[in-house]
């Protein structure tokens, strides 16, 4: 079969590397040259561990608090737009106790699909792309936040995924060249980690050889025959596929208007910036919970990202929430003296957001040519192999490895 993948982020080449694997002709599209996006510089955590989605309880509280806060880790921009409206009405109505437990089974079994399939990939390519399997601590210095993570430890015992209550000692005890200053944490022992950068890079130069990549080509439209997709029209010309596979990331909203799919999707971004050479290094990747501060070891180097800026499609950097992940790094790390790098080496990314938390998977039932794969938001990494698996499985009609219900891309329809 042809298949047409729109967007080469990480759940793009995934999808590829699955589909490639079964047999089909794959194809992808992107509008850049596939060397920077949401996909290389963001934090690499492989976290079953994350099963509870960004609807919650209590996040419509913290969010109105850390709104009024420049250097807060979370911000929505105020401006009159009808598709953020919706957005947040959607997600005020699934930020409910049933919301989380419905999805957390369906984030939990792609997450270790996921791990799984990382762990495979890790044997089968011939490349180092930094995985490594060392767990996750979720670090904090309030009661609030103990209470809080307490409670979802106690809800992973529940659900098989081991996690560990920490005292202060202990994680200094597993943190041996850096002093931590915490009131105690959580640890994930299942999960992992790995080098973005690397693992984009390699997975271009395998497909290379095996995929046709038609970069720099912006899709704009799409013709229809018979509720299927005949042609996809971009600035570089028409093309048809049997199959077409819309992973366009924090764009997919915006493209699947042209489908007449009703995909809500606001683009969260976020920020790194990566030190080198780091003598004393952090050992384990950790969350540093009150700051909402990712912070994971990659080879001799550390990268520090944070934020969650609900901005639209906006590449601009603001540094007073920069500072505001600076800060949280000396309260956590008191000895490591990190400076506010200069804005040209801050990495930014717009993570694709649905207003439930879940990812959109699976095939259209509105066009029949048409799947969906997006929608991860500060988990695309994480869950990208899964989706890539779940994409061929869908494709090729097999038995699908977990329970879709949630996923569906359709499910803002009824
Ligand atoms: C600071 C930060 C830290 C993060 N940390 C983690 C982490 O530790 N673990 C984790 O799992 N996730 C993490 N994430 C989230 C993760 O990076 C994203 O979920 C993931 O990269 C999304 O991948 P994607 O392929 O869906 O989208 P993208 O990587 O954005 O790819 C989409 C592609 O579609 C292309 N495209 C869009 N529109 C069109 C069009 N019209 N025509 C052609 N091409 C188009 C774009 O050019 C782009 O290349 C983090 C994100 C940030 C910002």
């Amino acid at each position: 079969m042809k298949v047409g993948i729109i967007g080469g982020g990480v759940i793009g080449l995934s999808s590829a590397y699955y589909l490639q694997k079964s047999g089909h002709e794959v194809t992808i599209i992107d509008q850049g040259d596939l060397s920077e996006g949401c996909s290389y510089g963001n934090a690499g955590m492989i976290v079953p561990s994350h099963f509870i989605p960004l609807a919650a309880p209590g996040m419509i509280a913290k969010g109105i608090r850390w709104m009024f806060n420049s250097s807060s880790p979370f911000y929505v921009k105020p401006r009159f737009d009808l598709d953020l409206l919706k957005w947040g009405y959607q997600f005020y109505k699934n930020s409910n106790q049933d919301h989380v437990r419905n999805s957390a089974i369906a984030l939990k079994e792609i997450s270790l699909l996921s791990k799984a399939m990382y762990q495979q990939l890790n044997k089968d390519l011939l490349f180092d792309f930094g995985y490594c399997e060392r767990g996750l601590m979720m670090l904090y210095k309030t009661k609030e936040a103990e209470h809080e993570e307490k409670e979802t430890a106690a809800m992973a015992s529940e659900y098989g995924i081991e996690a560990r209550i920490l005292t202060p000692e202990e994680v200094q005890q597993l943190e041996p060249e850096v002093k931590v200053s915490v009131r105690g944490g959580i640890y994930f022992p299942g999960d992992a980690h790995l080098t973005p950068n690397a693992l984009m890079k390699g997975l271009r130069e395998y497909l290379k050889e095996r995929i046709h990549f038609l970069t720099n080509t912006k899709v704009t439209d799409f013709e229809f025959e018979n509720k299927k997709i005949k042609n996809i029209q971009t600035d570089k010309g028409e093309f048809a596929f049997d199959t077409i596979v819309i992973a366009c990331g924090s764009w997919s909203g915006l493209v699947t208007k042209k489908l007449n799919l009703n995909l809500p999707m606001q683009a969260g971004k976020g920020y790194s910036f990566t030190l080198p050479d780091v003598i004393k290094n952090i050992h384990i990747p950790s969350i540093l919970l009150e700051g909402r501060v990712a912070v994971t070891p990659m080879g001799n180097s550390l990268r520090f990202g944070g934020t969650m800026e609900i901005t639209g499609i906006d590449h601009s950097i603001n540094m007073n929430r920069v500072k505001g992940i600076i800060n949280t790094i000396s309260d956590f790390y008191p000895e490591m003296k990190v400076k506010i790098p200069p804005s040209e080496k801050i990495w930014h990314g717009l993570r694709p957001c649905s207003p439930d938390g879940m990812p959109y998977i699976g095939r259209s039932k509105k066009i029949e040519n048409l799947v969906l794969a997006t929608g991860h938001s500060m988990l695309g990494v994480s869950l990208a192999p899964g989706t890539g698996k779940l994409i061929s499985e869908i494709i090729n009609e097999e038995k699908i490895s977990t329970d879709m219900k949630m996923l569906d891309p359709e499910r803002f329809h009824r």
